[in-house]
């Protein structure tokens, strides 16, 4: 293991923190090329490329742990690169070969080991996988070469004084995805369309909107860019629908609150329901868990209250559980870390 970057590891934030290298591949004349290593966080591009323009772009987000024994832990890269190569097919982009995805996960914490945020800080390495449209068109259409990158960022602990439960709201007068749209791809097109929403819900002080389906506005969709989790009784429920992002921490905590002995359901939600819940969250692989302690409906001056000021204990024993998971403290039953030694 190679000496730790220079960094405050214990006050690092979420903002982009360029590492030593990043990992590429180009696609053209239908294969892709060898991955490439490049220490340069610039990328040069034709004015034209459809990604600019016509937001032909996908991309991933997961994490590298420092583990309690020392050992790099990646949290399910094997799912990441299946969703990642099913963005990529939704919006006609080539997949990369899950050996190139997994190859370049290897290569670039090797290679950026001193930015790995060490054990017990509650930080970690962020991988962001992208593939984007390369070729220029005046007319809508989509590229034919392409370039993926996977780069690197370490970032802080996501809740440093204490896991703070928000305020959400819900607000019908904007749709996050809509049917057989791209809602169920993450892709860049789906954030720019929530930008507007996020910031006037931002603006009245909420953490975030959150979506109702786009059809009857009757059922909980996300929470932004994270999923939607509730928890009554001994039941953790979360939302069906074909145009939610099928979050890898949502199937996780699902997946242990089975483990732990509570009964999952993946079903519709109707908005109503909200009254019953004795917790709600909303989950995604940046805080994990994010407990909401309020919503508000904004359209019918209503209110849904859970907690005060203190995550619910089920949702702290799934979060605690998950990322003792990722830590190597509660051993991985479903093998869902890719171990590294480096
Ligand atoms: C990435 C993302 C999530 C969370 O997915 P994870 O795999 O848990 O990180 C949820 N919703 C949207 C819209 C997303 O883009």
């Amino acid at each position: 293991m190679v000496a730790k970057a220079d960094i405050d590891w214990q006050n690092l934030g979420f903002d982009y923190m360029p590492c030593n290298y990043n990992i590429r591949a180009y696609y053209k004349d239908g294969k892709w090329s060898a991955l490439e290593l490049s220490s340069d966080n610039q990328i040069n591009l034709p004015m034209g490329a459809a990604c600019l323009h016509y937001g032909q772009g996908a991309f991933e987000g997961l994490k590298a742990f420092e583990g309690v024994d020392g050992l790099i832990r990646v949290f399910r890269a094997e799912d990441h690169c299946k969703r990642f190569q099913s963005s990529c097919r939704g919006i006609a982009m080539p997949e990369l070969p899950s050996t190139l995805f997994l190859e370049a996960i290897e290569e670039v914490i090797r290679l950026n080991q001193s930015f790995i945020p060490p054990y017990g800080t509650g930080a970690s390495l962020y991988l962001r996988p992208m593939m984007i449209g390369l070729t220029p068109n005046v007319v809508v259409a989509p590229a034919s070469e392409f370039m993926f990158i996977l780069y690197a960022s370490p970032v802080g602990a996501y809740f440093k004084t204490g896991i703070k439960p928000c305020k959400m709201a819900i607000l019908r007068t904007y749709d996050r995805a809509a049917p057989l749209g791209t809602g169920a791809y993450k892709v860049g097109g789906n954030y720019a369309a929530g930008f507007s929403a996020d910031k006037l819900t931002k603006e009245k002080g909420y953490a975030s909107p959150i979506y109702l389906d786009a059809k009857e506005k009757q059922y909980i969709e996300e929470c932004g860019a994270a999923n939607f989790f509730a928890i009554k009784d001994k039941t953790y429920l979360t939302p069906q629908s074909s145009t939610i992002l099928p979050s890898i921490t949502n199937n996780s905590l699902m997946q242990i609150a089975e483990d732990l002995g509570l009964k999952v359901e993946q079903r519709p939600i109707h908005v109503d329901e909200l009254a019953n819940f004795d917790e709600v969250g909303a989950c995604g692989t940046g805080a994990v868990i994010t407990p909401i302690a309020q919503i508000d409906d904004l359209d019918n001056a209503c209110s849904f209250n859970y907690s005060e000021d203190k995550i619910g204990t089920i949702s702290l024993n799934l979060y605690r559980h998950l990322q003792g998971i990722q830590y190597g403290e509660i051993e991985d039953e479903h093998q869902w870390n890719r171990i590294y030694s480096l």
